[in-house]
């Protein structure tokens, strides 16, 4: 029984959520295999080596594999598919858009945003915005798996020694090709690996607003910073902030959500975070229900307030 985990990264080296796909690997029970599929991606095969529990890495090189198009990664996890039980990708927007093409081409039913692993063949998953857990128990041959990043430690990662082997890389599909991308720089962490996150809500009123009360605040903290869906779509704040069911999910130690109203969908984004701080001028806000600190309060005086005592 050997899983196998399929690594994200951008060539050079490897993104936190594959750390935690490695732990959810090895809670299934056999040896763990990561898969790196890039171009010039040596570097990053080699970071995914040192990683703690890691027994083999395969890597795939070719330019039709440089920016994880999933038409092209889903072949690549398919021509190595057969000697593994387990296949596990982050629950992360390019591991979704991977993991059902490679369930589909195997005839399996995908297990999406793995939480707990019980056994090899049994999982825990949230349903209905995390309002309820399943307890899945799937009878496939191969476990075709998505890895919730908060549900799981993420492995060290360094203290691995593992080998690198080459594979033959797939030929292009010819489905899809890469035209460009805008990333954003920022040099604030990033949302879902960020230890602290302070987020706002629709309450902020415009994207000035947002930027000068709640920006502050995150450059004290050396926060990331979140926002409401409600914010995001008012356009106070850009779409990649957003927190919740159709957002990121986040588990930072601090989460402060100012002027927000917990609806069960930003919830089920942020719920799990370790101290949860609410400020909200509503006293029955249902955010006060999950927060372990809630003040009472008008957003425009605490969070500068706040802001100026830290
Ligand atoms: C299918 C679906 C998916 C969704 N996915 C998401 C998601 O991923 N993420 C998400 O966030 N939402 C999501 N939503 C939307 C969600 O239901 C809520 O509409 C949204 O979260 C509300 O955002 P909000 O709390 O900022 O706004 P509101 O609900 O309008 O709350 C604003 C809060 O600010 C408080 N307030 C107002 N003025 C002040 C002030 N001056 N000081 C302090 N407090 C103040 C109010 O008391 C209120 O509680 C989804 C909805 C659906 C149907």
């Amino acid at each position: 029984m050997t899983a196998l985990v399929i690594a994200e990264h951008d060539n050079a080296s490897i993104k936190g959520a594959t750390l935690n796909t490695v732990t959810a690997a090895a809670a299934c029970g056999g040896d763990v295999h990561v898969l790196v599929a890039g171009h010039n991606a040596a570097a990053a095969a080699q970071a995914a080596s040192q990683i703690a529990g890691v027994a083999k890495v395969l890597h795939a090189d070719a330019p039709a594999l440089a920016h994880g198009l999933a038409e092209n990664l889903a072949a690549q996890v398919l021509a190595v598919a057969g000697n593994y039980s387990h296949i596990l990708f982050p629950a992360t927007a390019g591991g979704k858009n991977a993991a059902p093409r490679v369930a589909a081409r195997l005839d399996v039913a995908q297990i999406s945003e793995v939480t707990k692993v019980d056994s090899p063949d049994t999982f825990e998953r949230p349903i209905y915005a995390g309002n309820a857990i399943a307890t899945v128990q799937s009878a496939d041959a191969t476990k075709v798996i998505t890895v919730r990043a908060t549900g799981f430690d993420a492995a060290a990662a360094s203290g691995g020694s593992a080998a690198v082997e080459s594979v033959a890389a797939v030929a292009d599909s010819g489905k899809s090709g890469f035209v460009g991308q805008e990333i954003a720089k920022s040099d604030r962490p990033e949302l879902t690996a960020a230890k602290i996150v302070v987020s706002g809500g629709r309450a902020l009123g415009s994207a000035e607003k947002f930027n000068e009360v709640m920006t502050p605040l995150a450059d004290k903290l050396g926060a990331a910073i979140g926002a409401s869906r409600a914010a995001v779509d008012a356009g106070y704040a850009p779409n990649d902030l957003q927190v919740g069911q159709t957002g990121k999910i986040v588990a930072p130690q601090l989460y402060i959500a100012a002027g927000i109203s917990g609806a069960i969908q930003h919830l089920a984004g942020m719920k799990d975070s370790k101290v949860i701080v609410a400020i909200n001028k509503d006293e029955e806000a249902p955010i006060f229900s999950v927060a372990d600190y809630g003040l009472v309060a008008d957003l425009f005086e605490a969070v500068p307030a706040l802001t100026q005592a830290l």
